[in-house]
């Protein structure tokens, strides 16, 4: 089966900010749909993203990649089987920038993964299962959740400084398990916020955004909603923060802004520490500026044995990154977003070098989002073993969840009937 069509249309992300969605048509009728989601605490070395400028939609418009889309793109994939991965390459060649800029990593990324789903229809096989095979996966094992059940930092209108504070529920059997848990945990957290008569409107990401005084006093709350989900569930709960420090790093006077005092990367350190040990703290993404490489080289040193040292926009999935941060040892793990390198097989690439390596991964989500849950896809296909799609309320973070339930179903029936 050959691409016959590609039409891209402008559609709207979880925060009502235009994003580029692709429809994708096949010469024997079937279709596929495929969207991109768009980051607010971006990383410098993300590649670019095309927009539209000027005044229509605050300049968030896409009707110059909708363009691209058709002018540039649609003639490399028209006539063609698809292929992921050389038509990965193909558009890479024909863009001819180091940072996508000609034709814009979110213009890209649509196609591409457009192109995965096409190719997975061809072979009669789900999206995640095409991607095991593509990284030479024989069997798959469901990702721990990383539940972002309170948002700060740009996230959300409170004075937290730490964007997000995450839930990981571990020792239980089954996905389901662990999503349940952290149902429940996130309910318990709505009561204990009720209780200190604290909002529990949402923020960005689906979690709440309560008004604290600091991120002890939302340390100690969720520490109290786990202790009450301990009568109804057997998890056992883990924290992660992403401090997305560089939203607070001034590279001039190398400082970090931490509630209106300019404090250095070690001042930030022994607060991890603290933290540390006071909660049962797993991961911390971005604790230092993605600038900042001597404090990520001190950090290591100082708590990278402790707790998972986690790089989003230092690495900014791109493999040239990861590698530099590998030979200077500046974390233990990699946050990977495709979106943030514009394909699948860049993204894949980058996978694979964290995992040649040592480092751990998790594929994450970004603040708009749409109902694509091909990130769900791609943490399962390509075992990463984490996914982070936010908390546990609004439809295009549960998207991703329920996509993972609804495959470990079909796995589990699979496995009780096999034909
Ligand atoms: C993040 O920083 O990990 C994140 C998901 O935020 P955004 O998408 O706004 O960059
Ligand atoms: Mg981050």
């Amino acid at each position: 089966m050959k691409i016959k069509k590609i039409v891209g249309r402008e559609i709207f992300d979880s925060r009502g900010i235009p994003t580029l969605e692709v429809s994708l048509f096949l010469d024997e009728g079937q279709q596929v749909v495929a969207s991109v989601p768009s980051g607010l605490s971006k990383g410098s070395y993300e590649a670019f993203e095309m927009r539209d400028g000027g005044r229509r939609l605050f300049g968030f418009g896409l009707t110059k990649a909708i363009d691209i889309l058709d002018r540039e793109i649609a003639p490399v994939l028209i006539g063609k089987e698809p292929d992921v991965v050389a038509m990965d390459l193909e558009m890479i060649a024909h863009d001819g920038t180091v940072d996508k800029s000609n034709l814009g990593a979110n213009t890209i990324l649509a196609a591409s993964i457009a192109v995965l789903k096409a190719q997975a229809l061809v072979n009669d096989v789900q999206a995640y299962e095409l991607i095991a095979r593509l990284c030479g996966i024989e069997s798959v094992t469901m990702p721990y959740p990383f539940f972002n059940v309170i948002n700060g930092g740009v996230h959300a209108d409170n004075k937290l400084h730490v964007q997000e504070f995450m839930v990981v529920p571990v020792n239980l059997p089954t996905f389901r398990a662990a999503f349940e848990a952290g149902i429940t945990l996130f309910h318990e957290l709505k009561e204990v916020l009720h209780a200190h008569g604290k909002s529990t409107a949402v923020g960005d990401e689906g979690g709440f955004a309560p008004e604290c005084e600091s991120e002890t006093e939302a340390f100690d709350c969720l520490m109290e909603a786990i202790e009450r989900t301990k009568e109804s569930c057997a998890a056992h709960f883990v924290l992660a923060i992403d401090v997305a420090a560089s939203q607070f790093y001034d590279a001039k006077s190398k400082r970090y802004e931490w509630y209106g005092a300019p404090i250095t990367a070690d001042d930030l350190i022994a607060l991890y520490e603290q933290w540390i040990s006071q909660y049962p703290l797993y991961a911390i993404e971005d604790g230092l500026g993605e600038h900042d490489v001597a404090g990520w080289q001190r950090m290591m040193k100082k708590i990278g044995d402790n707790v998972q040292l986690v790089g989003d926009d230092l690495f900014a999935t791109n493999s040239e990154r990861i590698w530099t941060g590998i030979e200077k040892k500046l974390a233990t793990a990699a946050i990977i977003k495709p979106n943030q390198i514009g394909t699948v097989t860049e993204a894949l690439q980058a996978i694979a070098l964290c995992k040649e390596h040592g480092m751990n991964v998790i594929v994450s989500h970004r603040s708009g989002e749409t109902n694509d849950s091909f990130i769900a896809d791609l943490a399962l296909g390509s075992n990463t073993g984490a996914l982070k799609a936010g908390g546990c309320s609004r439809g295009e973070r549960l998207a991703k969840y329920n996509h993972l339930l609804r495959i470990e179903d079909a796995l589990v029936l699979s496995a009780l009937n096999p034909t």
